[in-house]
């Protein structure tokens, strides 16, 4: 979980979502980015974004994925287009310009892919991605990656805020991160 870059910028996304069918994997979109930069060496958390986005395939949330995110329609009516919300993220991230993309899984990577290649605007964070599940699994020995509950469970600390919101959910990575390397 230890990296040779200054900070871990810890992503978390939500997106358009189903429990029916209606909205397939390669349709669903970003409609909120929630992250934090983490200090590699203190593992403070030195800086925060929240963005909501307004999804175009599907703009009308379901009633499923309010339940789930807590975001309303009245909050992605009022979100940003995908590709103004990058680089709003991208200029709040400059400052810290030795930093590595981390998430939960690859679900958050392919989901950027995905909506970089839809709206045409090139993918922003190179090559290198560091998967925080599975460098989870391997700090604690566990043959299993853990979802975020699981493995706050793990650690014995409770979640913090709300679950699936997408800053709340990058607050607690990070409170992992710091967990594991840090023991604190
Ligand atoms: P999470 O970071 O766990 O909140 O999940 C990110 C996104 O994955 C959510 O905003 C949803 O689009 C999707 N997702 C998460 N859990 C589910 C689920 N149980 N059923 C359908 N989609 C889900
Ligand atoms: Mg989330």
């Amino acid at each position: 979980m230890r990296i040779d870059e200054q900070y871990y910028l810890i992503i978390d996304l939500e997106a358009t979502c189903c429990d029916r069918g209606t909205v397939p994997r390669e349709e669903m979109e970003i409609i909120e980015i929630g992250a934090v930069m983490q200090d590699a060496r203190t593992f403070d958390v030195v800086s925060e974004f929240q963005q909501v986005v307004r999804p175009v395939r599907h703009p009308v949330l379901t009633g499923f994925c309010r339940a789930l995110t807590g975001t309303t329609q009245a909050d992605v009516d009022a979100g940003v287009p995908y590709a103004d919300a990058l680089s709003t993220l991208t200029a709040w991230a400059a400052p810290f310009d030795d930093h590595l993309f981390c998430s939960w899984g690859n679900y958050d990577r392919r989901q950027f892919q995905q909506d970089c290649a839809f709206h045409d605007v090139e993918y922003p964070f190179g090559t290198r991605h560091l998967n925080l599940k599975e460098e989870f699994a391997r700090a604690t020995n566990s043959r299993r990656n853990k979802g975020l509950s699981g493995a706050l469970a793990e650690l014995r600390l409770e979640f913090s805020g709300q679950p699936h919101r997408g800053l709340d959910d990058a607050r607690n990575i990070a409170r992992i991160v710091r967990r594991v390397c840090l023991g604190a």
